[in-house]
């Protein structure tokens, strides 16, 4: 009998977990150890889309991205839902031009008027004039959905340890045979990082380059409303989803998704503020308060798309915006290039993707 693979992956949260999950179910010794740092998962939206993209690789990606939560909801319960989104980000030729692009693509969206509008969001105060409704999108509620996929790796055998930072890689013979924490060494056979933001500095320790850009977000939280919001909406300021408990959450920053700021625009609560203001017109017939934000920064590799492959012996790497979108997809794809290399099913996802294009 061949011994398990063991692998050490670096960051504990939404991909390390998707990973984590995967690897032990294709049988390997699967052991996360995790900083208890600022995550992205943590303070993230939660969107399920391809409406926004760049290139065509990109596109397929997360249109394949949403087609990989609906096979693992066949195997494990996780909070996602396929609630839709209502966008009217843009006006005039720049809506008509990114329904048609969509459209083109065969994308599952239409084109809705205001009294339609009313009818699947009776609780929008101001509705607008017409939408595109993404009837394929969903939501995630990212730390739930990671630390359910934590729970299930932990039931297939994978060990989790919080509280450890990894400050480096230990190699044999050119190899990576394990990372180095202040507690000692945890040997592996492969090593997986998913550290997000952390990822630059610590490929940095054996000059791998793995450039990031500065990416800061502010998302705000209502005071839970009695009122009923069931889809995404991408309104002309952004983004606004119902959680669970019912509150509203929005980024602060206006076109959230384009947001290509290194700093905030404003002081936070100023930013606040004025977020709070757009939303209570969005919602004229509620009052609602502000309950809390978050600042955080989204982990996106300089130009702006995921990097995903082997970047050394034993040494593979995972980082990336968009990270609710592709989880599920990469999940399984990290897992089978880590335990066999890349092959017919990964290489079409990722051959566009590879960190190497910084070196
Ligand atoms: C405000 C905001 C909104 C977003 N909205 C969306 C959205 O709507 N849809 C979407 O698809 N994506 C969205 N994203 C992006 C998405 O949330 C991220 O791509 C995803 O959460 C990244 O997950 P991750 O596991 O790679 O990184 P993270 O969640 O950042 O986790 C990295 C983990 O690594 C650990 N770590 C770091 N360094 C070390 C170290 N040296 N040693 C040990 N552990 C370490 C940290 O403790 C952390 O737990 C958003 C992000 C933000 C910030």
């Amino acid at each position: 009998m061949t011994a398990k693979q063991k692998v050490v992956i670096v960051g504990g949260s939404l991909i390390g977990a998707c990973s984590a999950f995967e690897l032990a179910a294709k049988g390997a010794d699967v052991l996360v150890l995790d900083a208890s740092s600022a995550s992205a998962t943590d303070a993230s939206f939660g969107w399920i889309n391809a409406s926004f993209f760049e290139t065509p690789e990109y596109f397929a990606l997360r249109v394949e991205g949403i087609a990989a939560y609906h096979r693992l909801q066949k195997r494990l319960s996780i909070p996602v839902t396929w609630c839709g989104g209502l966008c009217w980000e843009f006006e005039g030729t720049a809506f008509e031009a990114q329904y048609n692009a969509l459209h083109a693509q065969g994308y599952p969206c239409k084109i809705i008027e205001r009294d339609a509008i009313g009818v699947l969001e009776p609780d929008l105060g101001k509705i607008p004039d017409r939408a595109i409704h993404f009837t394929a999108e969903g939501s995630a509620e990212p730390t739930m959905l990671a630390e359910r996929l934590l729970s299930a790796a932990v039931s297939l055998g994978a060990r989790v340890a919080r509280g450890f930072h990894v400050t480096g890689f230990v190699q044999k013979a050119g190899r990576v045979v394990g990372v180095q924490t202040s507690e000692g060494v945890f040997e592996a056979d492969q090593v997986l990082v998913a550290a997000g933001i952390g990822t630059q500095q610590l490929l940095a320790t054996l000059n791998i380059k793995l450039p990031m850009l500065h990416r800061p977000a502010l998302v705000l939280r209502t005071k839970p409303i009695a009122a009923k919001i069931s889809h995404i909406l991408a309104t002309d300021f952004g983004e606004v989803r119902q959680l669970p408990d019912g509150s509203l959450m929005t980024p602060a920053s206006i076109g959230h998704q384009a947001d290509a700021s290194e700093v905030l625009s404003a002081h936070p609560d100023v930013a606040a503020e004025k977020a709070m203001t757009r939303l209570r017109a969005l919602f004229p017939q509620i009052g609602l308060d502000m309950a809390a934000m978050q600042l955080a920064n989204r982990p996106v590799p300089k130009d702006g798309f995921p990097a995903v492959g082997a970047v050394a012996d034993g040494l593979y790497v995972a980082t990336m915006h968009s990270g609710v979108t592709l989880g599920a997809l990469m999940g399984d794809l990290i897992a089978q290039e880590i335990l066999a290399g890349p092959n017919d099913q990964t290489t079409p996802w990722l051959s566009a993707f590879r960190p190497q294009r910084f070196s």
